[in-house]
């Protein structure tokens, strides 16, 4: 038989240490970051799990895409090739750079939508939904039911609903939704995929009004590989079929390209409407740069062509689900409640359920955050009460969120199967004696996106 394991299909060329601490090192740290680890400096952090964006390692043909890079500031080779490649993967004929995701969501909105507009999409992203707002539309989130149920298993739990679609449509009026967004996969909603099916109904609804579909295209490939795992019909299709196909419902996209673009930087925003890609390319030229690099070196939009065709490759995405879904799946077989199933870049932990004796006012999520940091100095992030819960501006008086949940996100081709065991080990040696801990308190925040800027002080004695 040959061997099973699946490995990371890969070799290491360069290295970059990292620096091993101990846990009373640890514990000043953060301490001194005032229990928020976003103050922590990532020199002082063994396993970085904050984000998958930006994070990825360049391949060698990456790199010697970036030395080729060329300058120019008008019509640079490198350009030409970022453009064949977005060509190529999403199928669009008008391809705009931005510098990342939010430059080409904020360049989409503005020139589609209006005050008053609404913009429905299965989970808008924080950054689409405050660019929606910013032009004064209303972004409306119709996830289906199964997406907030965190234990329940379903293959797509990033559906959009389309009933409640049609009767949005119904009630509101086509004319007043200038476009319907999807986003592949729903990362504020777990890293769940949406079917080819949903994707396909969602367009027809779009097409009998005359709507145009966009897609939020930032984990394209992950979606697509999870289609080809779990859908009907899609086995033995290639992955970057699979991709042409889920594009070949949409008239446009925009992307993030730190995410599957397996950059640093970068995104830009698609679409098969030249008149409308005259008035964003007009938008470009204010904010971002000339249309063949918009705030992109020429070097960046090198990385980025190559990038986007090696995040099809399937041995890559076998490895890259397979090792979310590891981490997953071992924590949650210990006892570690989760997010079901693992999604495609983050396995998301249920704080709620994982401290039962904390209430949300005190944090469980920041609790968890802290004791991992604490535990092996594993750095991740809140998306509860201290990301979407409220302070009343009069009173003082706190809400929680909905949900109570600590992202655990993996950066692309970084981590090995080592690095996910010990991940695996201190989470587990935390949960063996989670009911010692307690929660925390805010001792300072700012009126807006206070988890980044927030001090804490624990309820109860942390120990050393
Ligand atoms: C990251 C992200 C964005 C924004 O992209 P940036 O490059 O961070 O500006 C938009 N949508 C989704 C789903 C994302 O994950």
């Amino acid at each position: 038989m040959p061997p099973k394991t699946i490995i990371e299909p890969f070799r290491i060329k360069v290295v970059e240490p990292i620096r091993m601490t101990t846990r009373d090192e640890r514990l000043a740290l953060l301490k001194d970051a005032g229990y928020n680890t976003f103050h922590l400096r990532s020199r002082d952090v063994i396993l970085d799990l904050l984000t998958d964006s930006g994070t990825s390692a360049m391949s060698a043909e990456q790199w010697a895409g970036i030395m080729r890079g060329d300058e120019a500031y008008a019509g640079s080779p490198s350009y030409y090739r970022f453009e064949d490649a977005v060509k190529e993967v999403f199928g669009f004929e008008q391809v705009i750079p931005t510098h990342q995701g939010r430059a080409a969501e904020r360049i989409l909105f503005e020139t589609m939508c209006s005050e008053g507009d609404i913009v429905p999409s299965n989970t808008h992203f924080d950054t689409t939904r405050a660019n929606v707002e910013a032009v004064g539309a209303r972004a409306v989130d119709l996830l289906v039911p199964e997406g907030r149920r965190h234990q329940e298993v379903h293959p797509f739990k990033g559906n959009l609903d389309t009933g409640r679609l049609r009767e949005l449509i119904r009630e509101e009026g086509a004319e007043r939704i200038p476009l319907v967004m999807l986003t592949l996969t729903n990362n504020s909603g777990g890293g769940q995929p949406v079917s080819m099916a949903n994707i396909r109904q969602v367009s027809e609804i779009c097409r009998e009004h005359g709507i145009p579909l966009y897609m939020d295209a930032c984990r394209f490939a992950e979606n697509a590989y999870m289609i080809r795992l779990r859908e009907e019909g899609y086995a033995e299709r290639p992955v970057a079929e699979i991709a042409r196909e889920i594009f070949s419902h949409a008239q446009g996209c925009t992307m993030s390209a730190k995410k599957d673009g397996l950059a640093n930087i970068g995104g830009f925003v698609a679409t098969n409407d030249p008149e409308l890609a005259r008035r964003q390319r007009n938008v470009l030229i204010l904010t971002e740069g000339f249309p063949t690099y918009g705030g992109l070196a020429g070097r960046d939009l090198e990385a980025i062509a190559i990038g986007l065709r090696e995040v099809l490759e399937e041995d890559y995405l076998e490895y890259r689900l397979a090792s979310v879904r590891y981490l997953g799946e071992a924590i949650a077989e210990a006892g570690v409640p989760i997010v079901q199933p693992p999604g495609g870049h983050a396995v998301y932990i249920d704080a709620a359920a994982f401290l039962p004796h904390v209430p949300p006012l005190e944090l469980p999520g920041q609790t968890v955050v802290a004791e991992l940091y604490l535990e092996g100095g594993i750095r991740c992030v809140e998306v509860g009460t201290v990301m979407f819960g409220r302070r009343d501006p009069e009173t003082g008086e706190e809400h929680p969120a909905p949900m109570e949940l600590v992202r655990l996100a993996l950066p692309r081709r970084v981590y090995t199967q080592s690095h996910v065991d010990f991940m695996v080990e201190a989470i587990v040696a935390f949960g063996e004696r989670k009911d010692s801990v307690g929660g925390y308190r805010f001792t300072y925040q700012e009126p807006v996106l206070r988890h980044f800027t927030a001090r804490f002080e624990p309820l109860y004695e942390v120990a050393g």
